[in-house]
């Protein structure tokens, strides 16, 4: 017998005359809901391991474990306390498995999941009268709430929404006014770092029994999966919960605004508090860390900075989701659907087909918006293949040694750098959903076809979030260890120019790109032409896996 299971029965209580509680993946808390105020030998609990979600599409395998890890460590917490855990590992969807448990313990509630896919493979359970669904009470904000901050939208702004979210909760507000005078400091918050002050090393857990039994399945079961398991960095328990949030308090919040936009080769997170896994998992709680950040003794522009994320940034685009069916029913009309899960150009790199059969299903692969028409595929770089950009090999390096990376890294690099070679939108997001242990479709989706790569137009943001080297040179120190020069022969100058080019029709009438577009006009013939050779040699040479050097370069 298993440790995990020998454990569970050792800490279980007897289960009958109970009422039933399913408890999804992502909702391992029991301070929301009925496992916050019910009495333990009243209710009893239902998890679900199965097989089939983590072979939907090649999850890192950091990511696997901080689930499994996680939702065992919940199972056993939660017996403990004195609540009866009914813990079912299967191969087939969670309806299939939800089924089986009703049959034999009558209907379930279940707090409404996050995640659309999980909400489509249980819905006919609804129906059919078996599970009934509660609200999920680990959000801040609510529907009408986001409609009400949006008198206007679509399309949709976030500034609107947080400065609600703000007035409303009565948060950093003096006199009704806002606290130091605005509503956001962004503008104070664009530093590079020097390397001073020091970064923080990212905290170690204990490698208990549970991790390693998960680690040693994940390394069994899932030995396709990509990226690298570390079980040291990795926090499971609610004890480990608590340990890296107090390490982000200590150690981030207070330089967090100042360098909140940084990158650098020493450091993959700076001062962000890499707590964005366990709150997406409600190991932490949003209204928690807010409460506790708010009365830290640290500078405003780095509590504002990071308030505005949770409460504002987070919920904004879980509503964005929400309200558009996760992104398939946009105001301009319906999106294209995928038909499986993508697997974001994994089959390619590693020349074996996914998904499996048994991971196939009738809830579909998700929403395919595509406003500029992008149809390039991902190259191989973002699979860890030498590009010779080495901020793009910096960035994906870490990402697939820890599954983490900050959201100027996400946002700056890599999204940046597909958008402007064109690749698909929906390739990009399947390639952050499986490479990024904080990804989930209604958190995922719309970051990357919202905000990285501009496949919902201008729903959720202002303007394409493209640049050249000069952002990154200015931003980070990615370049000093470069092959190419920020100020001279870097190919991300020429590929922002030509995907302005390319798209000048469909980004005209966009006024935050009036500047840029009037100095497109004014670039020489010559260098236009050459824009569109790099642009092409790129391409062609990270399509085939190629690195990009110097002495290759197309010349004007
Ligand atoms: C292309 C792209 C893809 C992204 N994919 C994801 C994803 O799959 N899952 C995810 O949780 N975040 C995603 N983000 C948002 C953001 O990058 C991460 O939440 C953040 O980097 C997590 O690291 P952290 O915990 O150190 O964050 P910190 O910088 O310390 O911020 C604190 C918290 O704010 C929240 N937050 C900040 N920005 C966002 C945002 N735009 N959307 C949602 N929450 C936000 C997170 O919960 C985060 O933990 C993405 C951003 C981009 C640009
Ligand atoms: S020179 Fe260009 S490719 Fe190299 S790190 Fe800087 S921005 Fe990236």
């Amino acid at each position: 017998m298993s440790t995990f299971k020998r454990q569970l029965a050792e800490r279980q209580p007897d289960g009958s005359a109970r009422r039933w509680l399913y408890v999804p993946y992502d909702q391992l808390s029991d301070s929301i809901g009925p496992l916050s105020r019910e009495e333990p030998r009243e209710l009893g609990i239902v998890l679900i391991e199965n097989k089939w979600k983590a072979a939907r599409r090649p999850y890192h395998k950091q990511k696997l474990a901080l689930v499994l890890a996680n939702q065992r460590h919940f199972a056993l917490e939660q017996a403990a306390r004195g609540f009866a855990v009914r813990y079912e590992v299967t191969d087939g969807p969670y309806r299939d498995a939800l089924a089986t448990v009703i049959a034999e313990l009558g209907a379930l509630r279940v707090m409404e999941p996050a995640e659309r896919e999980l909400r489509a493979d249980i819905a006919p359970l609804e129906g059919s009268g078996g599970l009934e669904v509660i609200e999920h009470e680990g959000w801040l904000t609510s529907a009408d709430q986001f409609e009400a901050s949006q008198r206007r939208g679509p399309p949709w702004r976030m500034d609107a929404f947080y400065r609600q979210v703000r007035r409303d909760r009565g948060i950093l507000l003096e006199g009704g006014k806002p606290v130091g005078g605005k509503y956001s400091f962004d503008a104070e918050n664009r530093k590079p770092w020097n390397g001073e002050p020091p970064a923080p090393a990212p905290p170690q857990f204990p490698v208990d029994p549970i991790k390693k039994e998960v680690g040693a399945l994940i390394e069994r079961r899932f030995a396709d999966h990509p990226g690298t398991l570390e079980l040291a960095a990795l926090p499971a328990t609610a004890q480990e919960a608590k340990a890296l949030w107090s390490w982000a308090k200590a150690n981030c919040l207070h330089h967090f605004g100042p360098y909140e936009d940084a990158m650098s080769v020493r450091s993959a997170g700076l001062f962000h508090t890499r707590i964005s896994a366990l709150l997406n998992l409600h190991r932490l709680l949003p209204t928690h860390v807010v409460e506790e950040a708010l009365a830290l003794d640290a500078p405003l522009n780095s509590i504002e900075g990071f308030v505005r994320q949770v409460i504002g940034w987070r919920e904004f685009v879980r509503h964005v989701h929400r309200a558009t069916d996760g992104l398939r029913d946009l105001p301009a009309g319906a999106t294209p659907l995928e038909a499986e899960p993508g697997a974001g150009g994994y089959e390619r790199w590693s020349g074996r087909r996914w998904p499996a059969e048994s991971a196939k299903s009738t809830i579909g692969g998700g929403a395919a918006p595509n406003e500029l028409g992008a149809q390039e595929p991902l190259p191989p770089a973002f699979w860890g293949r030498t590009s010779g950009f080495q901020c793009l090999d910096r960035v994906v390096s870490d990402v697939w040694a820890s599954g983490y990376g900050h959201h100027i890294t996400r946002l700056m690099v890599l999204a940046n750098i597909a958008t402007l070679l064109d690749v698909t939108p929906r390739e990009l997001a399947d390639w952050f959903w499986v490479a990024y242990t904080d990804a989930y479709d209604w958190v995922v989706e719309p970051n990357v076809l919202g905000m990285g790569s501009f496949a919902l137009g201008e729903l959720m943001t202002t303007k394409p979030y493209v640049s050249g080297a000069a952002y990154i040179n200015r931003m980070s120190d990615f370049c000093a260890g470069c092959a190419f020069d920020p100020k001279h022969d870097c190919p991300l100058t020429a590929l922002y120019w030509s995907f302005l080019a390319r798209h000048e029709d469909k980004l005209a009438s966009n006024p935050r790109l009036r500047l840029p577009l009037a100095s497109l006009r004014r670039r020489s013939a010559d260098s236009r032409r050459n824009d569109t050779q790099v642009f092409d040699w790129v391409r062609g040479t990270l399509a085939a896996g190629g690195e990009l050097r110097p002495d290759e370069r197309p010349r004007g």
